[in-house]
């Protein structure tokens, strides 16, 4: 089963005809599962842990730079800030939590495999945040 096709959780389990979220009573959609307010420590939890995969995987000044800057788009997604010009908005970034993620953050080079090891961890720790929330 597709993810989007077990929303809401009370709906499917239950087949009540509430689309609230069980944690916070807000409307829940897709967006609203990983943005929940009551998710925020699983959301800290994951910018600690990507911050620590960061210092290991991204040795280079510019793709270090370029990798906290991106992390810290996700975290501006995550918690309803503006988030800053990157490719990523094209897809949107809710399909980072589904596993899908551009290869080039910064510009449109379909080809760049400069991010190729961090977008692996990114896609890996965003769909295991999606599955703990
Ligand atoms: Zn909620």
């Amino acid at each position: 089963m597709a993810l989007t096709n077990t929303l809401p959780v009370i709906k499917k389990l239950n087949g009540y005809s509430n689309t609230k979220c069980l944690r916070c009573g807000d409307i829940e959609n897709r967006d609203h599962v990983v943005k929940c307010t009551q998710t925020i420590e699983i959301q800290n939890k994951l910018e600690k842990t990507v911050f620590k995969e960061i210092s290991k995987l991204a040795t280079k000044p510019k793709i270090r730079a370029d990798t906290l800057l991106f992390l810290k788009y996700i975290m501006d997604f995550l918690t309803n800030k503006q988030v800053g010009e990157t490719t990523q908005n094209l897809i949107r970034f809710k399909e980072l939590f589904r596993g899908y993620i551009v290869k080039d953050w910064f510009s449109k080079d379909e080809t760049e495999t400069k991010y190729s090891t961090l977008n692996e961890m990114f896609v890996l720790k965003c769909v295991m945040l999606y599955n703990k929330c």
